[in-house]
């Protein structure tokens, strides 16, 4: 076996050791501003929570060098001293019984996993993947990463894959929660690029909330409309009743996958009275002709009809949007996961545009984000877009790009990687051999997960790189690469309103656990392309490089100095550019009205909206929701769940919620087990009777694993985001 460089040897038994160590090692990493140059024991520091989008500010509490405790951090402009409770119990995962803690291979006799060190296990990694590369080609091996880990490991395992290593396809979780976001912006504005502020939660007059629960999806961000001082008029589009539509002043409960027709009528009725800002229209934007006209032709009635909306109901919401002097328009989940997202989220774009609502405090067409880091893959993961936002088929990128990384032009691909969806039936048609999984949860999370799992089963090599051996995608890993979590490690986060924040190392991995960025350095090192990657030494200096990236992108963060600026100033919105000086840290975008597309107008988009490829027949009577259950529960829950004070704010078993009128028909109570199922499979699940969801509608919460058993493998167009939101399911006692 090859003898490895000394400073390879070192990043092996360094590990993710002690902070104190660390920090002895680059003195002044978190110095400046707040935070002294060298923590102390007993000392606090701040950073960012690693959960959801909204990026509170949290401070950790620390005996010698190390988190024992956290809380939220009263100067974040973000939270301003709140947190949820997933932020509270934030350490809590960090100590859970199945970290992962050594690197593990299965043994194919026993079919059991077996402890292995680094080194056997990265020579292992890079042979097999190797010789699939050889057998099969560049394209017969794929990862699939996340939006949870820092932006500096996400750029750099998109650099190794691709540039490095020398493959193509590989795509992220991020597909599951904001691809549409992403493609609507890109094509509407010309750039990614959600426009607000969290501020405008506070300075809207008018909220309109589309498919989106903030109350327990983004409480934080709730919290922010519960300090609005002008009583705004809140108006929630949505099948269920949820809590923020029980909040809401207006609730339209549509039905299931009707929003696009909605949407449209709203921006009919408003074209009709006369209710749009022609001089915005004029001036700003294309496309609003055509737009008009393709209204002209939609019949109102069977707007009414087809969202189950009346019309005088319509009439008063648009009626409130005219009048409205400051109109957001928020979108989440409801939206982006739907068979025609990408066009539903443009007719939410089109109806900021349309009334002039953007740019201004308190407006905008505004993609709430899912992920911590959702926005960091977006713009910097080398997935679906060339670093910082830059583009695969250009050829000027690319000579931009490979000019800044030192490397030749052509090793940059030329073409965007397959998305999710495609490398799921690649597997299945025997083109993808090999698969690395970095941080997600595929098997639990994706739609009709069985059949992802028979694929998987197919797999020649299936490498799970992860904190946890118990989440139900590695327990299918033939290699298992123990990774640090949040707090273990250091890096940035870029959350909902574009806000790059800083994450420090608070705790000690166990065992030989190294953070991703470690390990994507040690693969780098096997593969034999170390030398390609030694700029990349640490997560600050992928930062600066990073920040080069950036420069002339509408996210231009080269402004931002070092980890300490953005720790002193309580993290920096994009962009923000060399000459730029923060004179005011709560920015939107367009407030000059000039957008991102080559003639600086916003485009109206829109096409003729269809139904669901599948919807209720005699056979499976009702719509199937899913969602998020509680602010308690997170995704497949694989960190979630190790938290005691968490498993006591949520129900520990799967729930149905069944309307009273279905659930008299079908004889059914709450607290009975229900069978439910679809044409994908069956679940049990305990009744819940409620009037949250309509009738012919029953609701499942995500986070449990069995639920996506029963969705759809049906994607948008444009995203190629999965339509989790609706399919045919039938209930039995
Ligand atoms: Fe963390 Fe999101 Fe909760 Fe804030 S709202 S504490 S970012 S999980």
């Amino acid at each position: 076996m090859k003898r490895l460089p000394e400073k390879v040897r070192r990043l092996i038994r360094q590990k993710d050791g002690p902070q104190t160590q660390e920090l002895v090692l680059h003195p002044g990493k978190f110095g400046l501003g707040q935070i002294p140059a060298r923590l102390e024991p007993d000392d606090t520091t701040t950073l960012v929570c690693g959960f959801c989008s909204t990026g509170c500010g949290l401070k950790a509490h620390l005996r010698k060098g190390e988190a024992i405790n956290l809380s939220a951090d009263p100067d974040y402009p973000v939270n301003l001293g709140m947190a949820c409770p997933k932020g509270w119990e934030a350490l809590t995962p960090l100590r859970a019984h199945d970290r992962a803690t050594t690197p593990l291979l299965r043994n194919r006799a026993s079919g059991r996993l077996e402890s292995i060190d680094w080194e056997g296990a990265l020579i292992l990694f890079c042979e097999r993947l190797k010789e699939i590369k050889r057998a099969h080609g560049p394209e017969s091996v794929a990862f699939l990463s996340t939006g949870q880990i820092v932006t500096e490991e996400m750029a750099f395992l998109g650099a190794l894959f691709k540039f490095g290593m020398g493959f193509l396809h590989c795509d992220s979780n991020t597909r599951q929660c904001m691809a549409t976001s992403h493609v609507a912006y890109k094509q509407s504005f010309g750039f990614d690029a959600p426009p607000y502020t969290y501020a405008d939660f506070e300075q809207s007059d008018v909220l309109i909330f589309v498919g989106s629960n903030p109350c327990i999806a983004h409480p934080i961000m709730w919290q922010r409309v519960m300090q609005n001082s002008r009583n705004p008029t809140i108006i929630v589009i949505d099948p269920r009743k949820t809590e923020t539509a029980m909040a809401a002043t207006i609730h339209l409960p549509i039905r299931p996958k009707s929003d696009l027709m909605l949407l449209y009528g709203l921006a009919k009725i408003l074209v009709d009275e006369g209710w749009i800002n022609r001089s915005y229209i004029d001036t700003h934007t294309e496309d609003f002709n055509q737009f008009a006209t393709f209204l002209e032709k939609l019949s109102l009635s069977e707007v009414a009809a087809r969202s189950g909306i009346s019309l005088t109901q319509l009439r008063q919401v648009a009626k409130v949007i005219h009048e409205g002097e400051c109109v957001s328009f928020w979108w989440t989940m409801g939206v982006n996961q739907g068979h025609e997202a990408t066009r539903t989220a443009q007719a939410i774009i089109n109806l900021a545009l349309m009334t002039g609502n953007i740019g201004r405090p308190g407006t905008g067409a505004n993609s709430i984000t899912g992920q911590c880091n959702a926005m960091g893959s977006r713009l910097f993961a080398n997935v679906t877009s060339l670093l910082g936002g830059h583009d695969f088929a250009s050829a000027q990128d690319r000579t931009k790009i490979a000019q800044l990384l030192q490397i030749q032009q052509s090793a940059i691909p030329t073409q965007d990687s397959w998305p999710y969806d495609r490398i799921i039936e690649g597997i299945k048609e025997g083109k993808i051999k090999a698969l690395w999984i970095i941080a997600t949860n595929s098997a639990h999370s994706w739609v009709d997960h069985d059949d992802l799992k028979r694929a998987f089963r197919k797999l020649d090599f299936l490498v799970v790189q992860d904190m946890f051996t118990t989440t139900e995608t590695a327990e299918l890993a033939d290699l298992i690469l123990p990774a640090a979590g949040w707090g273990e490690k250091d890096g940035t986060f870029i959350n909902s309103e574009r806000r790059i924040g800083l994450v420090k190392k608070v705790a000690r991995a166990p065992g030989v656990a190294l953070s991703d960025f470690k390990i994507f350095r040690l693969i780098a090192h096997y593969w034999g392309c170390g030398p390609q990657f030694s700029r990349w030494s640490s997560p600050e200096a992928v930062f600066e490089l990073l920040k080069e990236a950036s420069r002339n992108q509408p996210c231009d963060f080269s402004g931002i100095e070092s980890y300490a600026h953005l720790d002193r100033c309580g993290g920096i919105q994009w962009p923000y550019r060399s000459h730029d000086t923060l004179d005011n840290n709560e920015r939107r975008l367009f407030v000059d009205g000039k957008f991102f597309t080559a003639n600086q107008h916003a485009r109206f988009l829109f096409a003729e909206p269809v139904s669901p490829p599948e919807t209720p027949d005699l056979e499976f009577p009702l719509w199937l929701l899913s969602g998020r259950g509680t602010s308690s529960q997170w995704h497949s829950q694989s960190r979630t769940a190790k938290s005691d004070v968490l498993r006591k704010l949520y129900p520990e078993h799967l729930y149905v919620e069944v309307n009273p009128v279905d659930a008299k028909k079908l004889g059914i109570d709450s607290g009975l087990r229900v069978m439910v199922s679809t044409r994908r499979g069956s679940l049990t699940a305990t009744a819940f009777v409620t009037s949250t969801v309509s009738p012919g509608s029953i609701f499942l919460p995500m986070h449990y694993p069995e639920v996506n058993r029963l969705t759809i493998a049906v994607f948008d167009l444009h995203s190629r985001q999965p339509s989790y939101k609706a399919c045919a399911a039938r209930l039995e006692v």
